[in-house]
Order: C-alpha cells, then sequence, then structure tokens
C-alpha cells in the first residue's frame, strides 16, 4: 500500500498539468473507486477548468481545480498516476483520465481498493480540512503524540504507528523503519512507553517521515543502504547495526521485522 512518500511521488507525475486546462474526461464511472463520488457532477464541472494546485497529506491527495473544483485521490492498495501523450486511450485499469491540450492525466487502479472524491465548494472538503497534522508539521508536537500514545495505551506500539488519525500517511514498513531506530519492541504496549522513549519516537517519526520523501518521494530513489527496509524481507535478513537476525511476527495483523538486540 503507497505510504506517504510514494504518494508523493505520483502526485508529482500529474505536475507538468498544473496551469493547463482539462478538455476532456474518460472514466469508467461503474467502478468501485467512484463509489463515493457524484460522477455526474465531475463530468459536468471539472471539463474546461484548470487545474491549479496539488497537495499530498498522508495517503491522501487533494487537487484544486478553477470555480472552486476539488478532487480527492486516495490510491488505495494499487493506484497510480502517470502521465500519457495527448490522445490516450484508456485501458481497463485506467478508471479516470483528465485530458488537456498536451497530455493526459492517468488514474490506474487495478485493485480498486482506492477512491476519488468529487467537490464543488469555495473552500477545500471537509474531509480534507479534518485530516490529522502532517508528521512534518508545528502540530505534530511530542505533546500531542503522548496523547495520542495514552489513547491507545494497551495496544502494541506498532498497531498504533498504523492508525492514520495518529500518523498519517505511515505504513508497515516505516512503521518498522521508526521502531528500530527508536530502540523500541514492537509488542510494547503504547502507555508503557517512557517519557525518553517517547522523545525517540518523536524523533525517528520525523527522521524517516522526512528521508522518505527526500528519496522516494523526490524520484523513487531508495533509502539509503544503512535503512532497516533493505534487510527486511529478506531471507535470513539481518540489522543493519550488526549481524543479529532479525525477528518476525505478524503484529497489529502485518507482518512486523525488528532486532531482537537493539529493541528489547
Ligand atoms: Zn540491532
Amino acid at each position: 500500500m503507497p505510504e506517504l512518500a510514494e504518494v508523493e511521488y505520483f502526485r508529482k507525475r500529474w505536475d507538468p498539468g498544473l496551469g493547463g486546462v482539462i478538455t476532456g474526461l474518460q472514466l469508467h464511472a461503474q467502478k468501485r473507486i467512484f463509489r463515493e463520488t457524484d460522477v455526474r457532477a465531475l463530468k459536468r464541472r471539472l471539463v474546461r477548468q484548470k487545474l491549479l494546485h496539488s497537495e499530498a497529506r498522508g495517503k491522501q491527495m487533494l487537487l484544486q481545480f478553477g470555480d472552486g473544483n476539488w478532487l480527492g485521490i486516495h490510491l488505495g492498495m494499487s493506484g497510480q498516476l502517470r502521465l500519457e501523450s495527448a490522445g490516450f486511450c484508456a485501458g481497463k485499469h485506467d478508471h479516470l483520465v483528465l485530458e488537456q491540450e498536451e497530455r493526459a492525466l492517468v488514474l490506474r487502479d487495478a485493485r480498486q481498493f482506492g477512491r476519488v472524491r468529487f467537490h464543488h465548494g469555495a473552500e477545500a472538503p471537509e474531509w480534507w480540512q479534518v485530516s490529522s497534522p502532517e508528521i512534518n508539521s508545528k502540530p505534530w508536537t511530542k505533546a500531542a503524540l503522548t496523547k495520542f500514545l495514552q489513547r491507545h495505551a494497551r495496544a502494541p506500539i506498532k498497531a498504533v504507528l498504523l492508525l492514520q488519525s495518529g500518523f498519517p500517511g505511515i505504513g508497515n514498513w516505516m512503521a518498522d523503519e521508526i521502531l528500530w531506530r527508536a530502540h523500541l519492541a514492537p509488542r510494547t504496549p503504547a502507555g508503557k512507553i517512557t517519557a525518553k522513549k517517547i522523545a525517540a519516537l518523536w524523533r525517528s517519526t520525523r527522521f524517516v517521515a522526512r528521508a522518505a520523501l527526500e528519496t522516494i518521494g523526490h524520484d523513487s530513489t531508495d533509502p539509503p543502504r544503512t535503512w532497516l527496509l533493505h534487510e527486511r524481507w529478506k531471507a535470513g535478513g539481518t540489522c543493519p547495526r550488526h549481524e543479529t537476525v532479525l525477528a518476525r511476527a505478524t503484529i497489529g495483523g502485518r507482518t512486523t521485522a525488528w532486532c531482537p538486540q537493539c529493541q528489547k
């Protein structure tokens, strides 16, 4: 599932279309990806409007068009944005194509766990305005993190890191990377983490989010070789700090890898 850095990467694929007018639309109106969308309003209002702005927050993105038209995109498990040349004809899984004079902006989602939401109004849609603060934003403070951990005191920290209401855009591999850097065992109950460790968790969460955006989110390059990410799926993968073999278990419903020596 795309995490914040992958979402940012795909958001930027459509950047050449910024400032361009939508000249036509192709969409598969019956598909599940449009289940929360007024497709008729989308079709009627979007054509002849300029694409003005786009922004990613966690796993979601919002595109602003002229005359108070907005498109929310969640990539789900398999959603991808790409560019095609003008005159492109949508393939089976290309459920939304925004045509412009010089190019086509294509949303592909083979498995359709993603969704497209249309909104018309002067302000951004409410679901966007109430979304949780970004990890690298000012409101995402140590105090806010501490409160969030207390609200989920009995849950293992790994499961809590996957809650989008507290950690927007963090998915499975990022959560493992963060815990490894903070020297926290994934099964530690969130309410049992000391203030010192909360500070380490806060720092490592911000570090991983920022560094992932600067590599994967920037041009899809891999984070440095010293990251746990490169070892976590390898058979016999070891801790990048030394030679201890990583442990694996299902925690919070997801396969979790950690170093039994660093994360006691
Ligand atoms: Zn280790």
